[in-house]
């Protein structure tokens, strides 16, 4: 008998389970000096990919970025100065192993939350900015993400600066179940009285927005924009067909379908960013004049 016989019983049916390759699988090149794009599948740099703002030099696919990348790439030089960096999640609903997994986030992100917020320039105009990190606990929203994007809205009614936020999120964290969806309400109410105030919102959604995040700060900018073929959607695409039984359009929930359903004020590409927001700064400022 061979050895495979005594785990396999003879009429059983393989069964048919998609297999989702792992990070590394997929990347079959050498690691740290190569970057395979996923999109294109060509070979790059990984230095040159980082010089290019994690943007991939032949199909223009937009990377993930955590949220140290993202202030590097998109804040004037040493201009961050990060507020509310020490709040951390307690475990309000006593959920089984939760403080356990956050501390495993902390070590292996170097985050306390999923949320990086503070002060800083863009070509010398001053905002706030809150930047979401999918690498924390998937970037879901917990009390904490939502208590510091509140408080940076705040800040930046305070200083009179614009606000602007980066999400990228999977969603409601749900070991803090209700109180997790009692952020989307409280962050809403901050962006309104900002706005209200004069403020000026503008919200870019990277891969991905879904869940209360697209479903309330995301979406609430005087201008809500988001990268090349983001992510972006509430419910996921099996349960909204479960629910309607109607097949789905292939592109649904991206950038580039919210776009064209008037969800989204522009896509932009990562190598525009900081001029096109430079000049929204700018025209929001007394005298200030469109070069879009
Ligand atoms: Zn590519």
């Amino acid at each position: 008998m061979a050895l495979k016989d005594l785990f396999v019983k003879p009429n059983q049916k393989k069964k048919k389970y998609a297999t989702i390759p792992t990070e590394t699988a997929k990347n079959d090149v050498p690691e740290g000096i190569m970057t395979k794009c996923p999109s294109c599948k060509k070979i790059m740099y990984t230095k040159e990919l980082a010089k290019n703002f994690k943007v991939c030099l032949h199909c223009g696919h937009h990377f993930q970025m955590n949220s140290r990348e993202r202030i590097d790439s998109f804040l004037d030089e040493n201009s961050f100065e990060e507020i509310n960096e020490n709040m951390i999640s307690k475990n309000p609903l006593d959920f089984p192993d939760y403080l356990e997994k956050l501390e495993k986030d902390r070590q292996k992100s170097k985050l306390n939350e999923a949320v990086v917020t503070g002060i800083g320039t863009v070509n010398g105009n001053r905002i706030v900015l809150a930047i979401m990190d999918a690498s924390f606990r998937m970037g879901s929203m917990g009390s904490v993400v939502g208590e510091k994007i509140t408080l940076a809205i705040e800040k930046a009614d305070e200083l009179s600066v614009p606000f602007i936020i980066f999400t990228a999120s999977g969603g409601a964290r749900m070991q803090e179940g209700a109180l997790s969806l009692m952020q989307m309400a409280k962050t809403s109410v901050a962006l309104k009285r900002f706005s209200e105030n004069g403020g000026l919102i503008i919200s870019m959604m990277t891969y991905p927005t879904t869940g209360g995040v697209s479903a309330s700060f995301a979406s609430l900018g005087d201008f809500n924009f988001a990268e090349p073929e983001a992510l972006i959607g509430f419910a996921g695409r099996r349960v909204i067909e479960q629910s309607i039984r109607e097949e789905l359009p292939a592109d649904f929930q991206t950038a580039e379908f919210l776009l064209k359903h008037g969800q989204l004020d522009a896509i932009i590409s990562r190598l525009e960013l900081v001029d096109k927001i430079t000049n929204i700064l700018e025209i929001h400022q007394p005298g200030g004049e469109l070069e879009w």
